[in-house]
This record gives structure tokens, sequence and C-alpha cells, in this order.
């Protein structure tokens, strides 16, 4: 294929328990990486770097990250009734943070980030959602100091609310969240547009799934990532959205995974990519998802034929309404 991937990840990221029978377990990491080994794309195998203070800082304030530090240093205990530290989590979150930063100095096209714990609801002085430091943001910071532009895409099922929070008023950062609405963080509405149209969030119904996803796509989040012509994609990949996870009712496959990884890569295809493991809890789902995406980043990945996607009308109204918002800022 030609195409050079790496996949960083580190051990401390297996070790962060967010407590007993708790969803977002070690095993999820252990399922993306399974999945893509099932991929058949090779991959330069890294272990990820702690996170330098610095980029660290440009996102999280000072008090909170020692804060979190000596909490988890003495043994840790709950944060939100969803979001537990344990000794382990301070390294683990260093670690998940630094893997974007690692990505941008080893320079390769596609690169895999397997970490946990997830980052997209960390806000700046708040731990949420079984998120500690937003480790998608610490990397776009680390970009935009360099004066280069990034386009984020979060298909994660959740609103990726802490990473719209830090980069809404940057109109060199474009923050695209594909997500099920209402639903936990009860954020992420159609009318938040960000800095001139650079924050586009597409919340959908129960039961969407990847007819309006292709919608969406082709009118939507194709021509805005393509017109806003980033530097760098960064993807909050998350699997939750698909139809068997426990905690979301959203109806995406696995394929509808590969979909949304060629599309996005089709819109800037000089422009490396960064995957960043946010939510998904059910294993067979993060497996086969995760192996569609990389088919689909390194373009071999071919639309399934004969498949049945029947997502409720609203949702198609969710993708007309949008290009009626986003159309005076784009050319949709
Ligand atoms: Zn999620």
């Amino acid at each position: 294929m030609g195409v050079e991937v790496v996949y960083i990840t580190h051990p401390a990221c297996l070790e962060h328990l967010a407590g007993s029978g708790h969803p977002e377990r070690p095993e999820r990491l252990r399922a993306f990486e399974a999945g893509i080994n099932a991929s058949g794309v090779s991959a330069k195998r890294l272990a990820s770097e702690v996170a330098e203070r610095k980029w660290i800082e440009a996102v999280h304030d000072a008090v909170y990250l020692d804060n979190l530090r000596d909490f988890s240093q003495t043994g840790g205990g709950i944060v939100d009734s969803d979001t537990w530290v344990d000794s382990s989590t301070w390294e683990a979150a260093l670690r998940a943070a630094g893997a974007g930063g690692m990505a941008l100095r080893e320079g390769a096209e596609i690169a895999l980030l397997g970490v946990r714990p997830p980052g997209h609801h960390a806000l700046r002085r708040r731990a949420m959602g079984f998120c500690f430091l937003n480790n998608i943001a610490v990397a776009t910071a680390e970009i935009r100091d360099r004066g280069e532009k990034v386009a984020i895409v979060d298909w994660d099922v959740h609103h990726g609310n802490g990473t719209q929070v830090a980069v809404a008023d940057d109109p060199g950062t474009l923050y695209v969240s594909l997500h099920q609405s209402p639903f936990y963080p009860l954020t992420g509405l159609l009318s938040e547009t960000g800095a001139n149209g650079t924050t586009v969030n597409l919340p959908f119904p129960a039961g969407t799934g990847g007819d309006v996803y292709r919608q969406a796509f082709a009118r939507l989040v194709g021509p805005i990532v393509r017109q806003f012509e980033p530097d760098y994609i960064l993807i909050s990949a998350g699997f939750d959205a698909h139809v068997d996870d426990p905690l979301a009712d959203l109806s995406l496959d696995s394929a509808d995974y590969g979909f949304m990884a060629k599309k996005v890569r089709q819109a800037a295809p000089s422009a490396p990519v960064i995957v960043f493991l946010e939510g998904g809890y059910d294993l067979a789902a993060i497996e086969t998802s995760a192996a569609a995406m990389v088919r689909g980043l390194v373009d071999d990945w071919n639309e399934p034929t004969g498949v049945l996607r029947t997502s409720p009308p609203e949702a198609f109204t969710v993708v007309e309404e949008a290009e009626q918002i986003f159309s005076t800022f784009w050319r949709l």
C-alpha cells in the first residue's frame, strides 16, 4: 500500500482502572489493537512518551494538573459518579496526552493512538465522562503553536464538550462532531458555530444509522473539511455509535467506520491523520470497526452492498438544518 502507519500506545494505558465493573476498561484498548492487526495494514509500534507539561498547560490549569497528580499518587478515589482515579491514572493520562505529540515528531502519514483514559470530555479544570486530560486538544495546541491548521473530526457518540470549549474561539481549528442528542453531556447543539463556522455539531436522534451519516459526510463534513484545507486531521475515534454499544442508541455498523475514515481522508489527502481512541464499550464492535477504519484510512475499503439502513426521518432533518446554518460560512 505504501502508506506509512504508526501505532502508538503504552503499557501504562492498560493499568488505569476506572472502577470495578466500569465499562471504560483496559480490554477496550486490546480490542482496538486487535482491530488494527485484523485490518491487515502493518503499523510500526512505538511506546508513547509522557506529554510535555507546556502542551498540557495550554489546555489545562496548572492547579488542576497538580491536584490530579497528587490525588492519583496518594491512591485516588471518586471524581464524579462515572469518573474514578487510581494510583496509575496520572501516568496513564500523561502517556495518553503525550501520544499526539509523539505522532507529530514521528511524522507518519497515519498515526493510530491506542490510548486511555480517553480525553474529549476533559475540561480546563475538570475531569468528567471517564476523561482527565484532553489528549486531542493537547496535540492541537502543539500543532497550532507552529501556525498550522487542524481539523478535528469527532465521531464518538458523545459530544466532545471539552474539545469544543478548548478550540471554539480559534478560527485555525475546525471541530466537527457527530453525536447522539439529547444525550450525555447535553452539549453540542446545531446553533454552536464557533469562530466563523469552525464548530460544526451534528446532533442526531436515537436510532440514527449509516444512511444519514453518508448524507452528513457528503453534504457537510467532506465539503467543510476540504474547504478548511487543514494541515492535520485529528480524529476523536470513539466506537460507541455502533449499534451494539451498550451505552448509547445510534445504529452504525462496523463498515460505517471504514466509510467515515475514507471520506475524512479524501477531504484532505495530503494532511497527516492522527487517530485518538475515545469511547466504545462493546469489545467486538471496537475490533471490527477499528479494522474497517484503518482500511478506510489507507483507501482499502469498499462500500458493502445490500445493507438496509433506516434512520428516523428527524435524523435527515438534522442534516438539512445544518446545511442551512453552515451555508452562511461554507459553500455547501
Ligand atoms: Zn463516547
